[in-house]
C-alpha cells in the first residue's frame, strides 16, 4: 500500500503520517515513513541543494529536474522493494508536489512535468493521496513557531495561492485517488478524518 501526502507548507502532513504510522505499527505492518526530497542518500544530498538559501537564487527548470532526479532514486532504491515485500509505504510528498509547486507555483509546462513526473516514476501511482488543506491564519501560526523557514517557504502570498489552486485542481481530477481532508480541526480530529478516507484501502 503506498499513501502519499499533499498539502501546501504547514499543512500538519508530518504528524498525520506520525498518527498513520503508529496506527498501522500498532496492527503489526511494517510502515515505511518517508520525505520527499530525500529518504535516500542521493535524494537527501539533492534536498539540501535545493533547499539551501545559501546556493542562491535556482533556475526553476534546474529546480525541476533536481525533485524529478530525488523522485526516481527513491522510487528505485527504496520505494518499489518496500511495496515488493509488503509495506506500507507513506510519503511525505510526491508527484503531486511538482504538479502543484513547479507547475501551478511556478509556471513551468504542465504537459512536461507529467511526462517528467512519469519518467520519473517509472509509471508507479500512489494508490491514495491525502490532500491536506489548512486555512491561511492556521498555516501562519505554525509556520511562525518553525524555526528556519527555508527561501521556498518566504516566498509571496501569491505564490502560495497558486500551489493551492494547483494542488485543488489535482483532487478535482482525480477525486479517486486525491482524497481532500481539512486539518483546521484538531489534529485527532484530522487524523479521524483521513482514516474516514483510507478506510477502503487500509490493510486488515
Ligand atoms: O513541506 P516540506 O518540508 O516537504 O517542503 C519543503 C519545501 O520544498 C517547501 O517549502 C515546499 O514549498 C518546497 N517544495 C517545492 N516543490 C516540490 C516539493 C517541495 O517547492 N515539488
Amino acid at each position: 500500500l503506498f499513501v502519499t501526502f499533499e498539502g501546501g507548507d504547514g499543512a500538519g502532513k508530518s504528524t498525520q503520517i506520525r498518527f498513520l504510522a503508529r496506527f498501522l505499527e500498532d496492527r503489526g505492518r511494517e510502515v515505511l515513513r518517508l520525505r520527499e526530497p530525500g529518504g535516500t542518500a542521493v535524494g537527501e544530498a539533492l534536498r539540501r541543494v535545493v533547499l539551501d538559501p545559501a546556493h542562491g537564487a535556482m533556475s526553476d527548470r534546474a529546480e525541476l529536474l533536481i525533485y524529478e532526479a530525488a523522485r526516481a532514486q527513491i522510487v528505485d532504491e527504496v520505494i518499489r522493494p518496500a511495496l515488493a515485500r509488503g509495506a506500507v509505504v507513506l510519503c511525505d510528498r510526491f508527484y503531486d508536489s511538482t504538479v502543484a509547486y513547479q507547475g501551478a507555483g511556478r509556471g513551468l509546462d504542465g504537459a512536461f512535468i507529467d511526462a517528467a513526473n512519469r519518467f520519473a516514476c517509472d509509471g508507479l501511482v500512489p494508490d491514495v493521496t491525502v490532500l491536506l488543506v489548512a486555512p491561511e491564519a492556521a498555516v501562519r501560526s505554525r509556520m511562525g513557531r518553525r524555526a528556519g523557514a527555508d527561501r521556498l517557504e518566504q516566498a509571496g502570498d501569491a505564490f502560495h495561492r497558486r500551489v493551492a489552486e494547483g494542488f485543488a485542481a489535482l483532487a478535482a481530477a482525480e477525486p479517486e485517488r486525491v482524497r481532500t481532508v481539512s486539518s483546521q480541526l484538531q489534529r485527532v480530529d484530522t487524523f479521524r478524518a483521513v482514516l474516514a478516507e483510507l478506510v477502503p484501502v487500509l490493510p486488515e
